[in-house]
């Protein structure tokens, strides 16, 4: 990146997602998620024309590209209405984590099915009773022989019922000191002793979420990923890439909702003229489409700073962007329903369904409160507050 401009290379690969999301658009989404379907079609067609792995690297089946790559073809899907959150987990984190950390064999078991979209990965780290505070973790590992015993419960998985594997954050005990240190294991979604049951969610989305039960599933010694002691510097190495993915997940949200709240108040007339020329409904949409470009241009700077390898950098800028994008998001699509009038609440319209899915951005993958947290103690030096 220069000059404040994506590379031309960027651009293209924006200009290409667009295309092909288009082709599929919005009431596709709705309608899988209003029947009950799933956006496989969709998924497979990314993964096909190499979008969906393109920051993974080539010899894995990948596009060799970055998290800047990944995060352009996460926000043009949903810029065209189709937000996908598995683009989040699967490609950024577990790819992440698995190109940087795993074993020769890993990378070759694992990240050829995530790029292709065959071998879709979610991720569990959220348990019931530690929310936000992972440090509580208690889903436990231990060893059984040369094989691994896993028990625990996770909650609001997305995507298990999609999932080949689930990439599960749990803990092992440290041989010196007694204490539980965190670690990652790769475990079939149909594992013996693995169950998971969906949540009833009021998001408009074909995925969905899920608790999942983790009763000593067996698993072999090589579904450890990566190195027994490095669990927590591999579990921070996926932080970023799933910040600056969420942050994206929520700019193309909210342009989304901008674009149809723009083309509605283009034509609506109810006083003679198109309700857009009233400053009432002109401002807060304009007021979106800067706050959008502010979100946007932070999310560049994490990425640009995470492929410089500049990760204290790119984590404070990931925090504010993911911070800024859910803002921006929400607003834009309360926005989106205030222009609508009564229309703005209909199915046939589609737009209030966008309203929680952009809410979902403030709670998940962290925290809004959890980024001030982190900008309050990190950005300004203020004591640590929990
Ligand atoms: C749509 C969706 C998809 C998800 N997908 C996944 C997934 O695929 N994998 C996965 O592992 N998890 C997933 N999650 C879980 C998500 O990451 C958690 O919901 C989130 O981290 C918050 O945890 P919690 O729900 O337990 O909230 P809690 O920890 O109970 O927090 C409740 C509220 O209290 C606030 N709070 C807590 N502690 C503090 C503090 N110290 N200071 C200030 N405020 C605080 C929180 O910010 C929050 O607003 C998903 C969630 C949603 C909604």
């Amino acid at each position: 990146m220069s000059s404040f401009t994506e590379s031309e290379e960027r651009q293209t690969l924006r200009k290409e997602v667009t295309k092909l999301a288009k082709t599929y658009g919005r009431e596709y989404f709705t309608r899988c998620a209003r029947n009950g379907e799933k956006t496989t079609d969709l998924w497979l067609a990314i993964g096909k024309a190499g979008y969906l792995g393109v920051n993974v690297p080539e010899q894995y089946g990948g596009g060799g590209g970055g998290i800047g790559d990944v995060a352009a073809v996460c926000e043009e899907l949903a810029a065209q209405g189709c937000p996908l959150l598995m683009m989040v987990v699967s490609p950024a984190i577990c790819g992440t984590v698995i190109s940087r950390f795993g074993t020769e064999e890993q990378k070759q078991r694992w990240l050829p099915g995530i790029c292709d979209g065959t071998e879709t990965m979610a991720f569990a780290i959220t348990e019931p009773d530690a929310g936000t505070n992972s440090h509580n973790i208690t889903t436990t590992a231990r060893r059984d022989g040369d094989e691994w015993l896993l028990t625990g419960q996770k909650i609001y998985i997305s995507g298990m019922d999609e999932a080949k594997n689930v990439l599960v954050v749990s803990r092992t005990e440290d041989a010196k000191t007694g204490r539980l240190k965190p670690c990652l294991f790769v475990v079939p979604t149909d594992a013996p002793g693995l169950s998971f049951t969906s949540i009833p969610m009021e998001i408009v989305s074909p995925e969905l979420q899920f608790q999942v039960f983790i009763d000593d599933v067996r698993l072999p010694a090589d579904a450890l990923v990566g190195d027994e002691d490095g669990g927590l510097v591999q579990l921070f190495a996926g932080l970023n890439p799933e910040r600056i993915m969420a942050a994206s997940f929520s700019t193309g949200l909210a342009r989304y909702a901008l674009d149809r709240a723009t083309a509605y108040v283009k034509g609506r007339e109810v006083w003679g003229s198109p309700i857009g020329s009233h400053q009432g409904i002109a401002h807060p949409l304009a007021q979106s489409k800067i706050e959008i470009e502010l979100a946007r241009l932070m999310t560049q700077k994490a990425s640009a700073l995470y492929e410089a390898g500049d990760d204290a950098g790119a984590g404070e800028a990931a925090n504010m962007a993911k911070y800024a994008a859910a803002e921006a998001a929400c607003d834009a699509a309360d926005r989106a329903v205030q222009s609508h009038g009564g229309n703005g609440i209909t199915q046939e319209y589609g737009v209030a369904g966008l309203l929680v899915a952009a809410r979902a951005g403030r709670i998940a993958p962290v925290s809004r409160e959890m980024i001030l947290n982190f900008v309050g103690m990190h950005s300004l030096g203020l004591p640590k507050s929990y």
